[in-house]
């Protein structure tokens, strides 16, 4: 039953001739998928429209082809030949009754064009912007041809009614659509009647809007999506002036789209921003319009949004990433489930997926893009098969989500833990400086576990061969995890590197245990994604004086693909963390390292008085190993499979751990598939010629 404190969620809310069901708003989001993986993208619509939402918005989708993102796969919507694959996203949204939207995209200086090699038009002339630095300008579009862009939105405004969509979303924020790039002093420099003064830079938005009600507005709803602040100081669209265009622009779009400044402001981790960290910047533009107002700010917590409605902040629940970590967040408030709400944790795994062209994984929703590709439901799990029993072996984010899952099943499952505490890493890990909100991984699990009778945990369990095979179970799933390297092997090191044992050394697993270096530390970064940085934070904290030596040319640098490096680097040089740059550590000695710059390889020593050594990591598998040797026992012993997932397998980050212990679950007494690939893929049809 629902608690009546959560009935301001489920009001209806009319946008433009169209009525959303409810305050769920799935705003656009990408998924690594696009273009290239419609029907996958299609299908994780779907299941957020199964799941409640109110309104089910696309990713991106460029609307022209003088304007796109490559090598970033987003939507497409060129002509009429794009419409049947959005007709099925469409579809797909609208099964369960959400309201489907599209958002459309010109990108102008943001898009390099390096697929269609057009010009690439912008609002002004200047280089392009892009996380890719491409060496590409564009020009500044003429007034005709300000015209023919109109034309061209009122083009894809019809597309996207014919492929069925209630909703557009006109795109003008994060620095990349541009409604936001005339709008704004720095990207616009013109002095015709489409620059200068804020009523003539919003001149084009106020155009398009015009056209587009009059060709579709009697059955679509229009939003526009602009940046809360550019966040570039007075020059660029700030608050301020956000404040003065919706006053101005007072009932322009059916709904405004709020979101904060760039991407990486706006999709923040939550290493760096709390949930609802853009409540100060939104406040109070409501009262400047009739029209509704959406807003994000990784909402999580029901009672967060009641609240954001309640006090008139916020007429609908803006949501990406907390979409994706619980599809069915809606439909478990309205089922007064908030228990079984899976909390995004606000990792920024999701990101990676866009970032590097891939296909998105969810850390906390392993199903996430995997619905169509492997038939997975973020909420159901497969029939269980003929057998009964299985023994999990470690309780980190693998073993947990094998455990969840198999249990789900029906499966009777014995999690064995060597420690006291469910969790593995991630109980470890959630402890680091801002962190905290990871432990949500083991969190939810462990809630869920508790709840089923047929799930028995053990702690204080170390398991060995010996012990697995007199227990008897059908099946041995091992998620012992891994630990992070003390002799320095990663990838400038591919054998142990020299090192004078006199000088402390210390790993990760050595600091998360509790032991501290002191005076001077050296940390030698070698693995590239957070846990150099946080370290570093850490020591800084508490006193120690840190030099962090890496041989990339950023400081964590993978951390570019979860929109954090920037933020990390800004940190901890304001800490007085002295971060070195293009240097590896070729040996450490007695109270020094010896660093190497990577193009000269020319070296030097720098003094410390401990050394943190942040590698790669070893696969705790001896336990598998030692099984795999006694394999001619195991009919004897009722073990019909052993396997090995998760870290212990092949380390990786958090999410790769809770796809392979989900996975495992679903595989369970499965067919053998044989050579065949383990999920469906889309293949582009082949020309006529
Ligand atoms: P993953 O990320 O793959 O889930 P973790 O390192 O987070 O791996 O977790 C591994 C867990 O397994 C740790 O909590 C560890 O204590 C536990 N573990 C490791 N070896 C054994 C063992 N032999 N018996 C029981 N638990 C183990
Ligand atoms: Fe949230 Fe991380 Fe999942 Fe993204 S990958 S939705 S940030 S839990």
């Amino acid at each position: 039953m629902r608690d009546p404190r959560y009935d301001i969620l489920f009001e209806p809310l009319a946008i433009g001739p169209v009525t959303a069901k409810n305050r769920f708003y799935q705003v656009p989001h990408c998924n690594g998928g696009g273009y290239r993986d419609p029907s996958a993208a299609a299908a994780m619509r779907g299941i957020k429209s199964e799941g409640g939402w109110g309104v089910v918005f696309t990713e991106q989708c460029e609307m022209h082809h003088t304007s796109e993102i490559t090598p970033f796969i987003e939507l497409r919507l060129w002509e009429d030949k794009d419409i049947p694959m959005l007709a099925k996203m469409a579809g797909k949204m609208k099964e369960h009754g959400a309201l489907a939207g599209i958002q459309l995209a010109y990108s102008g200086i943001n898009g390099p064009n390096l697929y269609t090699k057009e010009v690439p038009r912008a609002v002004s002339p200047g280089p392009i912007r892009t996380f890719t630095n491409d060496p590409v300008q564009a020009r500044a579009l003429s007034k005709g041809e300000i015209k023919d862009l109109r034309r061209w939105f009122v083009n894809a405004a019809k597309r996207s009614k014919a492929a069925g969509f209630d909703l557009i979303c006109l795109y003008g924020a994060h620095g990349f659509g541009i409604f936001q790039h005339f709008l704004s002093r720095a990207t616009n420099m013109r002095d015709d009647e489409y620059g200068g003064s804020l009523e003539n830079r919003s001149r084009f938005a106020r155009e398009v809007i015009a056209d587009m009600r009059e060709a579709v507005g009697d059955t679509m709803g229009i939003t526009l999506r602009v940046s809360l602040d550019e966040t570039i100081g007075d020059l660029g669209f700030s608050n301020a002036e956000v404040r003065d265009f919706v006053e101005m622009n007072k009932d322009l779009p059916d709904l405004w789209d709020l979101a904060h400044g760039t991407w990486e402001d706006c999709s923040g981790p939550s290493r760096f921003k709390e949930e609802a960290a853009q409540e100060a910047l939104v406040k109070g533009i409501r009262e400047l319009s009739s029209k509704p107002v959406v807003g994000v700010g990784r909402f999580t917590s029901p009672d967060v949004m009641a609240r954001m409605i309640r006090q008139g902040t916020l007429d609908a629940i803006g949501c990406a990433r907390p979409s994706i970590a619980d599809p069915f967040l809606p439909k478990k408030v309205e089922e007064g489930r908030i228990d079984d709400i899976r909390e995004c944790i606000g990792c920024n795994i999701c990101i990676t997926g866009d970032m590097t062209m891939s296909i998105s994984r969810c850390t906390q929703n392993p199903t996430f893009m995997e619905e169509w590709r492997k038939g997975w439901h973020p909420e159901r799990m497969n029939a269980k098969g003929a057998s009964q029993s299985v023994l999990v072996v470690g309780s980190g984010p693998a073993g947990l989500e094998a455990t969840r899952a198999l249990a789900e099943r029906g499966y009777d499952v014995a999690l064995a833990e060597a420690g006291t505490t469910l969790g593995g890493r991630v109980a470890r890990e959630r402890l680091l400086p801002g962190l905290s909100a990871w432990g949500r991984v083991a969190d939810y699990r462990e809630y869920q576990i508790s709840q089923k009778p047929n799930v028995q945990s053990y702690f204080d369990s170390e398991l060995d061969a010996e012990s697995i095979l007199e227990f008897g179970f059908e099946h041995v799933c091992l998620a012992t995890g891994a630990k992070w390297r003390r002799d320095g092997v990663s990838r400038q090191h591919v054998v142990p590197m020299p090192m004078d044992d006199s000088t402390p050394i210390y790993t990760p697993d050595d600091i998360m245990d509790g032991k501290r270096p002191s005076g001077h530390v050296v940390i030698y970064d070698d693995d590239h994604y957070y846990m150099g940085g946080v370290l570093a934070e850490l020591l800084r904290q508490e006193g120690c004086e840190v030099t962090i030596v890496t041989p990339s040319a950023y400081l964590s640098d993978w951390t570019v693909n979860t929109l954090e490096q920037h933020t990390i680097h800004k940190r901890l040089a304001e800490m007085g963390v002295e971060i070195v740059l293009n240097r590896g550590v070729t040996r450490i000695g007695k109270g020094h390292v010896v660093t190497n710059c990577t193009y000269t390889d020319r070296t030097s020593e720098l003094g410390c008085d401990a050394v943190v050594v942040v590698a790669s990591k070893l696969e705790s598998n001896q336990v598998y190993a030692d099984l795999k040797a006694r394999e001619t026992d195991w009919a004897d012993a009722g073990i019909k499979t052993v396997k090995i997932i998760g870290d212990a397998e092949a380390p990786g980050p958090i999410a790769w751990a809770t796809y392979a212990g989900h996975r495992y679950a679903r595989e369970l007494d499965g067919e053998d598939i044989g050579d065949a690939l383990p999920f469906r893929r889309e293949i582009t049809e082949l020309a006529a010629e």
